[in-house]
């Protein structure tokens, strides 16, 4: 095996995810692929078998103990990299209905390759999340949005917010210093559509602290968001 999966499997269980052999293996595989296209396309600093376990699969798994997902629920994951949290989800859940969005192409062919090798499916859309939000066959269309480590929350909650259908949820995945975070995006996110429902801080073990911040979509996104993307930038909402 390539990574520790002993402990991945007792990280999961902590958050209330157990993985069967099938699951192990697919994340062994993805593990395995990550390392090896990561010598040739700069995806992640994270590269040993270890820190792939825990700051990669664990860290993505926390989601599942802090937000319930129901079975065939959709989800977009916004500038998913290398596949997290989206992909990692997709391998403890399968029944998710999962889109994987980034603006790097070169990205979505290294998750490509991945998902053939562990024989799982997923959307895979290249584009901006700004641009996507404004199409029809994606705004107001999936039940949750995640994002780990894409962009600070004010511009975030305009990049997914819009994805996401009324009664759904934003699920932003945050390291420290989450509260200042989102006191600086309240605004945004109720000019959005949105309502901070609760933060989870936890300790991801050796790995530091981590916050899960959902947002419920209590109305409409109105149409003016997400505005194109050096709006977004030179004019944060707030
Ligand atoms: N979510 C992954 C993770 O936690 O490992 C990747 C994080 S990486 C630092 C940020 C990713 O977001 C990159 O792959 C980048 O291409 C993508 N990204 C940044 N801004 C984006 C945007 N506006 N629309 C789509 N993808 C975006």
């Amino acid at each position: 095996m390539f990574i520790p999966v002993e402990k991945l499997k007792k990280y999961a269980l902590a958050f209330g995810v157990e993985l069967d052999n099938t699951a192990l293996e697919r994340f062994d595989t993805y593990g395995r692929l990550l390392a090896e296209w990561n010598g040739k396309i700069n995806l992640t600093a994270i590269t040993d078998p270890d820190g792939i376990a825990l700051k990669h699969f664990a860290d993505s798994l926390s989601v599942l103990k802090y937000c319930e997902i129901p079975q065939g629920a959709s989800l977009i994951d916004v500038g998913t990299g290398a596949g997290f949290p989206g992909l990692a989800l997709l391998i403890a859940r399968p029944d998710i209905r999962l889109t994987l969005l980034d603006s790097t192409k070169k990205k979505l062919t290294v998750i490509e390759d991945i998902l053939k090798n562990i024989g799982l499916e997923a959307v895979l859309l290249h584009s901006r999340a700004e641009e996507a939000g404004q199409n029809r066959q994606y705004r107001e269309k999936f039940d949750f949005a995640t994002a780990r480590a894409v962009a600070n929350l004010r511009e975030l909650a305009e990049y997914c917010l819009p994805f996401v259908k009324q009664g759904g949820s934003f699920i932003s995945m945050k390291a420290a210093k989450a509260g200042e975070e989102l006191s600086g995006a309240e605004k945004a996110i109720s000019a959005l559509g949105g309502k901070t429902e609760r933060t989870h801080k936890f300790e991801l073990f050796e790995a530091g602290e981590r916050n899960i911040i959902i947002i419920k979509k209590i109305s409409p996104t109105n149409g003016k968001y997400p505005r194109p993307s050096a709006k977004i930038a030179k004019n944060p909402l707030e």
